[in-house]
């Protein structure tokens, strides 16, 4: 026997999602080899999750098992091994997550019994969820540009839960912070790329950005947490059921089924004394969803009646990098939409509602 000998170990990293109930691969997660702390290889998972770490390890003359006792360490993020945008981070550090996995495990063993070993990233800081956004935001979406700053960000997965909020971006230090509030792994990937959405668009001109109107900063960052979140689950085959929503067939309503947690659908408050900061200003402009149809209380204006759909998310790029103001906003919109995606007249019925609404709450300002 050589005194040295090349091991391979091939396995997959996978997180569980409670939306599509089965565990999925997560990307671009760092996988160290350790002995006694001394790193002797690392790799990182390709998309479906999966990683081979090869290395030279000195053979056991008499086990091969008891003295080579060895550690993977996962790592999410930060600059070691390549240069991706961000790292995910605890509240108390910023320095990237790490987790043993398979601590004191004989690698002997596990080459020879487990070839093919599943690590399952643990949910406690909804992890998994947070570094897929990621992922997504950065890799595989391509509705917006990916702004970030030249240091990339750090997205904080806070331990506990914090009150109403499920997760901020805060400038300029353009960190992340996201709540572990028990939700769904859909709902925590939204709000990911809701926060992510802001980030985009703070770094795509932060002057412009501080400028803009907290109502439409919030509505594209809706737009950004519902549009890429079901298209993400889409992509794992997940269907918007229910079809069609219209007069006819008012059920299901939308809400039941927003798996992000994003899809406004009505004017939605954020922090007391101040109402309506959400809205569904370009959500209502892509999905075929008219709410107007199905509202439960008929004096409530806020529930629009639209009948526009499909404006591309360009579009909405264009929109929100060139309004700050309601007045800019709807300009630009009637100057973009009209012929192509609608009427003058079903423009004017849907931004009659944001006109009364500025009238009244737009004064507001942070
Ligand atoms: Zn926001």
């Amino acid at each position: 026997m050589a005194a040295e000998d090349v091991i391979t170990l091939t396995g997959y990293v996978k997180t569980y999602d409670s939306q599509l109930g089965r565990n999925v691969g997560v990307a671009n997660v760092l996988i160290q080899y350790q002995k006694a702390n001394l790193e002797l290889a690392f790799a990182v998972t390709g998309g479906d999750g999966q990683f081979t770490v090869q290395t030279s390890i000195p053979m056991s003359q008499t086990n091969d098992y008891e003295w080579m006792v060895q550690h993977l360490i996962l790592q999410f993020g930060g600059n070691y091994y390549h240069t991706i945008p961000w790292r995910v981070t605890t509240e108390n550090s910023t320095a990237a997550i790490t987790m043993s996995v398979g601590a004191n495990f004989p690698v002997g063993r596990w080459s020879l019994y487990y070839p093919y070993p599943e690590i399952i990233i643990p949910d406690t800081r909804q992890l998994g969820s947070i570094w897929r956004a990621a992922n997504y935001f950065y890799y595989q979406q391509n509705d917006f540009p990916r702004n970030s700053p030249s240091g990339g960000t750090r997205i904080i997965a806070n331990d506990f839960s914090g009150g109403r909020t499920n997760g901020s971006f805060g400038f300029p230090s353009c960190n992340i912070n996201i709540y572990n509030n028990g939700h769904s792994d859909s709902n925590v990937i939204g709000t990911t790329l809701h926060e992510l959405g802001h980030l985009t668009h703070y770094s795509n001109n932060t002057i412009t950005f501080t400028r803009t109107h907290d109502l439409l900063r919030e509505s594209f960052a809706d737009y950004s947490g519902w549009s890429l979140g079901e298209k993400y689950y889409v992509s794992y085959g997940w269907k918007q059921p229910g079809g069609l929503i219209t007069t006819t067939n008012p059920s299901p309503y939308r809400e039941d089924v927003d798996i992000t947690a994003c899809a406004d659908q009505d004017w939605r408050s954020t922090r007391a004394p101040d109402y309506g900061w959400y809205s569904p200003l370009f959500i209502d402009l892509t999905d075929d969803v008219n709410q107007h149809a199905f509202f439960r209380d008929p004096e409530y204006r806020y529930f629009l009646n639209e009948n526009i759909a499909n404006v591309p998310s360009s579009l909405i790029w264009e929109v929100i990098t060139t309004s700050t103001d309601w007045t800019q906003c709807r300009q630009k919109l009637s100057q973009r939409l009209v012929p192509t995606y609608c009427t003058s007249t079903q423009l004017e019925a849907y931004l009659v509602n944001f006109d009364e609404w500025f009238d009244d709450f737009g004064h507001i300002v942070l």
